[in-house]
């Protein structure tokens, strides 16, 4: 099946989809985006996503493009057009095309584009590879919460981790607190078997994943603390792990030069995969 792309009101091959030179997402990052889990053909946790979509579309003053329920359409045709049972959709939305200027401009409609893509989902806990995380200063700017499609440091980090061989790199703030991952949250099990993430702050994207995973923590019994941790904290914590909507949960076996627990997958890490995996059946199921 051949790829299909949303742009702008028309479903056409992907390989021809564009948008115009003056898009103000090209040139200026003036835009923001989402990515929603494709589980059994379903938008896995959409309604989380559209409310971060709007908040973020708010912070910078661009208007929805369509309705919440047109755009739920939009997103569905995409994954179906695309043949899509198990992967992702992505949608951007920017200010719009105008003549190269800083200001906003006037009279200009916001810009989409939808495209769906199948991806391997790793939901098995007995599965499950651990990987390496590699510490670097956090150089972002102060609204991390909101998802814009401006990720060049995000990219830089994430280059710089692949090319030390590790899998994803945990920025820190200049007090030496880890952020998050360069697209992931970051978590880390501590000596009492409390689960230790950062809380929600201009400082970092609120993940639809951290989300879904601090309930299922709660419901399950599970203890976990939302508060900044270090480097040298994580370094020495029994388990270590990141989640993001394409990774769910990935732990960390190494950070930096140490290794996390015995080295391999903890228990509380597969845990928590394992009854996130069982919400992602429970929540695509009907
Ligand atoms: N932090 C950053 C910087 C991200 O880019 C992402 C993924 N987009 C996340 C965290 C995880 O968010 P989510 O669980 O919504 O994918």
């Amino acid at each position: 099946m051949s790829r299909i792309a949303y742009v702008n009101g028309r479903y056409v091959p992907h390989g021809e989809a564009a948008v115009h030179i003056e898009d103000r997402g090209y040139q200026f990052a003036d835009g923001v985006y989402e990515v929603t889990a494709v589980v059994n053909g379903k938008l896995l946790d959409n309604e989380g996503h559209m409310v971060r979509l709007e908040r973020s579309l708010g912070e910078l003053q661009i208007d929805m493009p369509m309705s919440r329920a047109a755009l739920g359409v939009v997103l569905n045709e995409t994954v179906r057009r695309n043949g899509v049972r198990f992967g992702m959709v992505y949608l951007q939305i920017t200010r719009g095309v105008a003549k190269r200027n800083h200001p906003f401009p006037k009279n200009v409609r916001p810009a989409l584009v939808v495209t769906s893509k199948r991806a391997p989902l790793l939901l098995d806990p007995d599965a499950v590879p651990g990987g390496r995380a590699v510490t670097m200063p956090d150089i972002r700017w102060g609204r991390c919460d909101i998802k814009t499609v401006s990720l060049l440091p995000n990219v830089l980090a994430k280059q710089k981790a692949l090319d030390a061989g590790a899998y994803e790199a945990w920025m820190f703030d200049p007090d030496g607190f880890v952020t998050e991952g360069t697209s992931t949250n970051a978590w880390i099990l501590d000596r009492e078997g409390r689960l230790i993430t950062r809380p929600l702050s201009n400082n970092i994207l609120g993940g639809i994943t951290r989300q879904t995973m601090l309930r299922l923590a709660r419901e399950n019994g599970i203890e976990v603390i939302e508060r900044a941790f270090t480097v040298e904290e994580a370094k020495e914590a029994r388990e270590a792990f990141v989640t993001s909507t394409t990774n769910f949960l990935k732990p960390m076996t190494q950070i930096d030069d140490a290794v996390i627990g015995n080295g391999e997958p903890g228990e509380t890490s597969r845990r928590m995969l394992g009854l996130y995996a069982a919400y992602c059946h429970e929540a695509t199921a009907a």
